[in-house]
């Protein structure tokens, strides 16, 4: 059996990752994303007759709209801030010497009000919030959206399929709990059948998001016990458990109540997303049908468009 090391290895040695000195941070080649561009024609694909609204993020957000979706309160371990320097010219040639002595240089690094984005979602809520006649009151059919981000999270592995910084693409649903519920039903259905039509063998299972600290036992048995989180497993490392590729989360009235969205009936709004790991899904196709496209079986090359 092939071990995760070796995944990794062949990865390099075929000259798909090139290496950064950074675990979890990789360089891609024309291969990985020529599949990478497949995906996005894919799932744009199995969403076209949802009419979606497109929207695309930079890889980071307002560092107001970051502290007020509460992300450090559940996630502190995987925040990444941006600082940038705002010294003078003494504070210049003092950070100069620093650097060339291979001091710590980072004193006057200040916030620069940029933090990098968690989850691409994240950008879209505060977005839909301002909007309407009446501010943050949703129309009837509520709202779905289209979007994608490079994502950052400090969790460095040398597993392939674990990035610091990697792209998310999802669609997120915004209304009655009907309409958030009924969403999500459909969007596991889709991804299964995502899934069938790219030839890679999954399983979909409840799952949890790994919450910091004690506390974060609670809330990661409540969310299952909740079936809060589902995800769409691929078996990518050897070695190791199948890896999420997709996740489809249902957050109730969380975002909701943080940016006061509310329906027409004035209750507060509900969300849900099916979010998709890009890198992983790229990975899980090059682990299962191998590294030269041209061999990849025909239906799978049709869904791409490769
Ligand atoms: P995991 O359980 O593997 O840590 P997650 O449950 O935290 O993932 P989500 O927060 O649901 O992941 O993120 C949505 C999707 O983004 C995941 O289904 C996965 O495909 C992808 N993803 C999450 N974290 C990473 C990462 N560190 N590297 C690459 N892709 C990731
Ligand atoms: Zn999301």
């Amino acid at each position: 059996m092939e071990t995760q090391a070796s995944f990794r290895t062949r990865l390099l040695e075929a000259g798909i990752l090139f290496p950064t000195g950074v675990d979890g941070l990789w360089g891609r080649n024309g291969t990985f994303e020529q599949v990478f561009d497949g995906l996005e024609r894919a799932i744009t694909a199995a969403g076209a007759d949802h009419g979606a609204e497109v929207m695309r993020f930079p890889p980071a957000m307002s560092q107001a709209t970051f502290e007020k979706s509460g992300y450090m309160k559940n996630f502190p371990h995987f925040a990444g801030t941006i600082h940038c320097f705002t010294g003078d010219d003494r504070d210049h040639y003092k950070l100069m010497g620093q650097m060339e002595r291979g001091e710590n240089w980072m004193e006057k690094q200040e916030p620069s009000g940029l933090v990098l984005s968690p989850a691409a979602c994240y950008s879209v809520y505060p977005i839909v919030a301002r909007r309407g006649a009446q501010r943050g009151v949703l129309p009837a059919e509520g709202a779905l959206v289209d979007v994608s981000s490079y994502c950052f999270r400090h969790e460095p592995s040398l597993e392939p399929t674990r990035l610091q910084l990697f792209r998310m693409r999802e669609y997120v649903r915004i209304g009655t709990r009907e309409q958030v519920m009924e969403f999500r039903q459909e969007w596991i259905t889709r991804g299964e059948a995502f899934a069938r039509s790219l030839g890679l063998p999954f399983e979909v299972d409840v799952a949890n998001d790994p919450f910091f600290g004690r506390a974060g036992k609670l809330m990661a048995d409540n969310q299952r016990s909740q079936n809060l989180k589902f995800e769409l497993l691929v078996p990518i490392n050897d070695g190791a458990g199948p890896t999420a590729c997709l996740s489809f989360n249902y957050h109730m009235t969380y975002f909701g109540d943080t940016w006061e969205m509310k329906t027409p009936s004035g209750e507060a709004a509900q969300t849900a997303c099916a979010a998709f790991g890009m890198e992983r899904l790229v990975l899980a196709l090059l682990r299962h049908h191998g590294f030269d496209l041209a061999a990849w079986p025909a239906g799978v090359r049709k869904t791409l468009a490769i």
